[in-house]
């Protein structure tokens, strides 16, 4: 059988959009969807599934899915990853997945579970907007699967996967066996671009849509009513700057009324 290698991606705000286009929602303790700046894929999962494209590429023979969960925009970041070669995707969208990294883990995990026959999962290793970096341990602990983190380049040999895992001065090789899951770091290079027959492609093929139900799971198991985590307050913090210029007429006359300055302050 094929090897079948399993990559999740999520939909985050995008990162060139200019800093003024942020705004939260206080009240909600939601970040607000910039207006005409499209979302993209999460840096770190684009590079997940360059990862798996990269281990195809060298096997010849696998397949790759992935799966995202989010809003029905998120079906975008799945077919990014359809053009850049994955073979199938998977969206789980339903209000009900409105959560924290705990219930998504634990949704993804279910979506995993039930397309099965999985060797490898591959996880960016933080998503980019809320940078946790928790989920895809979440992931690998409910499937009960040993878990790589931040890998520079992922293979798979035989009946195990080998990662060349980040250091702070360095690297080094940890081999687990399959299945496995493996979170990629920005270490492992860029990721490829989709060309156009790719794009058109990646339009004309289905994305298989599930709900919280297709995944046996209920409103209590997942969303509000099960997070772990509660958001006490999500702000945008406002620094006051001021700037006073010193002026004199020598750099020892300046120097004086700065320390002056300084002192007035209680700074010094
Ligand atoms: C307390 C709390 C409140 C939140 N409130 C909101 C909110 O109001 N609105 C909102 O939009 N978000 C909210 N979030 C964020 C949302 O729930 C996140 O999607 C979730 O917490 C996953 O964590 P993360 O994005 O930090 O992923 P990380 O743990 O950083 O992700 C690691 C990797 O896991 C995989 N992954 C993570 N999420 C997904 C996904 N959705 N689909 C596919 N793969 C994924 C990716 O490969 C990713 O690189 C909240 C999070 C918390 C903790």
């Amino acid at each position: 059988m094929p090897l079948h290698i399993i990559a999740c991606v999520k939909q985050v705000p995008d990162p060139e959009a200019p800093a003024s286009a942020f705004r939260v929602d206080e009240a909600a303790k939601k970040v607000v969807a910039a207006a005409g700046v499209t979302p993209v894929i999460s840096q770190f999962d684009a590079l997940a599934v360059e990862a798996a494209l990269r281990i195809k590429d060298a096997a010849g023979d696998a397949k790759i899915t992935v799966i995202s969960l989010g809003p029905e925009t998120a079906r975008d970041v799945v077919k990014h990853s359809l053009a850049m070669g994955a073979d199938e995707g998977v969206l789980l969208t339903d209000s009900a997945f409105d959560g924290d990294s705990y219930t998504t883990a634990l949704a993804l995990s279910k979506a995993i579970e039930k397309i099965g026959d999985y060797n490898l999962v591959l996880c960016g290793r933080q998503a980019t907007d809320w940078d946790a970096g928790v989920v895809g341990y979440g992931i690998a602990e409910m499937l009960g699967i040993p878990s790589v983190s931040l890998a520079k380049s992922v293979t798979v040999q035989g009946d195990k996967v080998v990662v060349e895992r980040v250091l702070m001065e360095g690297y080094d090789t940890i081999e687990a066996p399959l299945p496995a899951l493996v979170t990629v770091s920005n270490e492992l290079g860029e990721p490829r671009y989709p060309k156009l027959q790719q794009i058109m492609m990646a339009a004309r093929k289905q994305v298989t849509i599930w709900g919280a139900g297709d995944l046996g799971l209920d409103a209590s198991k997942v969303g509000a009513g099960a997070v772990r985590l509660n958001l006490e307050r999500l702000f945008q913090p406002v620094s006051e700057v001021e700037c006073e210029i010193v002026e004199g007429e020598t750099p020892d006359e300046i120097a004086t009324k700065l320390a002056q300055r300084l002192r007035e302050q209680k700074i010094i």
